[in-house]
């Protein structure tokens, strides 16, 4: 059995939150007014020792074990619940949530960071914490007040579950043809009557309750997601005290059998078989996609999360399986039978290997992390119009995150189980898990194509303040840190990238009026030469920051970790970034072979 060992990158956190990032600006100012730079530290701190002493020894295990079902009750592994118990009595849920309703209203960036290390320690475990908190967060937007009262703080604790409910068999990347039915019940209450798959945490022994949202459609409403509006939809029915009554109708007829995840119940859930699933109106009626909306976009900040957390994991595992695994001898000696043979992390290959893991790794938290700082900063500003600038960053940015980070997130775990050689093919160490859970994330979450056509169609062409914000940020940092003399070259690279990103947008944008289907043949690949510029211009930003640090006085640790900083940094540009010379061919082909063809 393999012995998963996860020890969070804590130096690259702090230096991307507090040294990158600027965090510490926010503190002490609305709404961060109660927060201070030792508490995030200490937080950190417990945060990376909870990751790895609680959860992570739940990993493998769960993995083995998976989810039962039995006659509509879920069994998830044993081994997650005084894990689960634990994340309650310290209240880790209600990090970032707000105050008033049991929330610690600490920034968005800090539970980015909390979220990498618990996902790294175990992503199946993580998924039922994070669908309880985005259902929490979306009640206290959006919800009544009795569910802003009974159900959002129950939520928050871990004492319910939360979950969304939206795909059906007929209803996944199109989310609109969903055919549930609400039926007013005369008393403000909505008969809910239809079948929702694929739902994840649906069912399961760790909470007393579950708290569905469910997207649903009222009689007369219109076709399409203008008709969904979204109910609330215990499990359990509840008082108006909060004690729960009675069963509610909603039978999860079946749990998935998956590739990875094992430990996340994937549930097929019935709602109204008997005709008495009783549901509450969220928000307006046929809004429900808008408040969904809102849910989904914390979700696939998630989903970028996962692919990089599991990145830096297997990083840190490889690495040391490169260290200790003899094989073979050094290439600069030249060929000697004599020769003393060596740890496999002296061969240039298995080097550039580790070297691409570990920069998809540190790019991927770069961008996620990124994207937090504009969430809180357009929170924290007072000025609409700077408001409005940071919220663009994260429209534009945030399917970036979803599809790039969980593409490299599958990439990094694949590159890591080839530095294992047969062993990363074998259950007796982690690779091989690692690539299993990394598999689901571009899928879930609306799937990377989904993403791509978001980004260029909605993000890109639909509104021209997203991408005057981003060249704007861009053009900014070229007169500052981009003047940096030691990266010069990389930052030549760089530049001349985010030209090609220019041009392949104009002729998007000119196909796009021409033909509607040759443009989204170029989506995907734009997408991905999107995240290579924007994940290079952050990392040689971070290496122009200890390229300044570097010229002062610096202890041994310090020296190797900003040289470290500078030489990611480079590798990204000349061995990544570099890939955008085809990506940019790709885009901008003139072949409709792929259109024209019968498959
Ligand atoms: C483990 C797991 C957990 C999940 N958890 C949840 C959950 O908690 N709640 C929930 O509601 N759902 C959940 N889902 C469902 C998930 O979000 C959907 O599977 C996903 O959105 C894709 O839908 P689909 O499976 O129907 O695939 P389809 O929509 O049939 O897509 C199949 C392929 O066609 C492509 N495609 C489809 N339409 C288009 C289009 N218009 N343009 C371009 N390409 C297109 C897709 O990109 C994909 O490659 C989960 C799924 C899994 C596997």
């Amino acid at each position: 059995v393999n012995a998963i060992s996860y020890t969070p990158n804590l130096r690259d956190i702090e230096f991307v939150l507090f040294e990158q990032l600027s965090l510490s600006e926010l503190l002490g100012k609305p709404p961060y007014q109660h927060v201070a730079r030792d508490d995030l530290r200490m937080v950190l701190e417990y945060g990376a020792s909870f990751a790895s002493d609680v959860i992570a020894p739940s990993n493998a295990e769960g993995d083995r074990t998976g989810c039962v079902w039995q006659a509509g009750r879920v069994t998830v592994p044993r081994v997650f619940e005084p894990v689960w118990a634990a994340l309650q009595e310290q209240g880790w849920m209600g990090l970032v949530g707000a105050p008033e309703f049991g929330g610690q209203g600490l920034p968005r960036m800090i539970g980015t960071a909390i979220d990498e290390m618990f996902i790294a320690a175990n992503p199946a475990f993580h998924t039922y914490f994070a669908l309880g908190r985005a259902a929490a967060n979306l009640l206290i937007h959006h919800g009544r007040d009795e569910d802003r009262r009974i159900f959002a703080p129950k939520i928050l604790s871990g004492e319910w579950q939360g979950t969304m409910c939206l795909t059906e068999a007929g209803a996944g990347s199109d989310v609109g043809a969903s055919t549930t039915r609400a039926l007013p019940a005369g008393d403000g209450s909505y008969l809910i009557s239809g079948t929702k798959v694929f739902i994840t945490a649906g069912e399961h022994q760790m909470t007393a309750n579950h708290v569905h949202l469910v997207l649903a459609r009222l009689p007369d409403s219109p076709p399409g997601v203008k008709g969904l509006s979204l109910f609330l939809v215990p499990k359990l029915r509840v008082n108006a005290s909060g004690e729960i009554t009675e069963p509610n109708d909603v039978y999860c007829s079946k749990i998935e059998s998956k590739m990875g995840i094992h430990g996340s119940a994937t549930t097929v859930l019935n709602f109204g078989d008997n005709g008495r699933c009783q549901g509450f109106l969220v928000g307006e009626a046929n809004q429900g996609i808008r408040c969904m909306f809102e849910m989904m976009n914390e979700a696939r900040i998630i989903v970028g999360l996962q692919g990089q957390a599991l990145a830096a994991a297997m990083y840190a595992n490889a690495v040391k399986f490169a260290q200790e695994r003899i094989q073979g001898s050094d290439i600069a000696q030249g060929k000697r039978i004599t020769q003393a043979k060596v740890p496999i992390i002296r061969h240039p290959d298995v080097r550039r290997m580790l070297m691409t893991v570990r920069a998809l790794a540190e790019g991927g938290r770069a961008l996620l992390y990124y994207t937090s700082a504009q969430v809180d900063r357009a929170l924290a500003a007072r000025d609409p119009e700077v408001r409005a600038r940071h919220e663009a960053l994260v429209g534009l940015l945030t399917p970036i995150c979803k599809a790039w980070a969980s593409e490299a997130g599958v990439e990094a775990c694949s590159q890591a189980l080839q530095v294992y050689g047969g062993s990363g093919f074998v259950s007796d160490y982690p690779a091989e898990q690692y690539l299993r859970d990394s598999r689901i994330s571009p899928i879930y979450e609306g799937t990377n194509g989904i993403q791509a056509i978001d980004l260029l169609f909605r993000k890109v062409l639909g509104n021209p303040a997203h991408m005057q914000e981003f060249s704007r940020q861009f053009s900014d940092w070229m007169q500052t840190r981009g003047r940096s003399r030691t990266l010069a070259p990389e930052i030549e690279i760089l530049a001349a990238s985010e030209r090609r990103l220019q041009q392949a947008t104009d002729a998007l944008a000119e196909r796009a009026r021409q033909d509607a289907e040759m443009a989204a043949l170029g989506a995907y690949p734009y997408l991905i030469m999107f995240g290579n510029l924007a994940v290079a211009w952050l990392l040689l930003d971070q290496a122009a920051i200890a390229d300044a640090n570097l010229a002062g006085e610096l202890g041994a640790e310090d020296r190797r970790f900003f040289e470290s900083k500078i030489a990611v940094a480079r590798f990204f540009a000349h061995h990544i970034l570099s890939q955008n010379h085809w990506r940019a061919a790709q885009v901008g082909a003139e072949d409709r072979s792929a259109l024209d063809i019968c498959l």
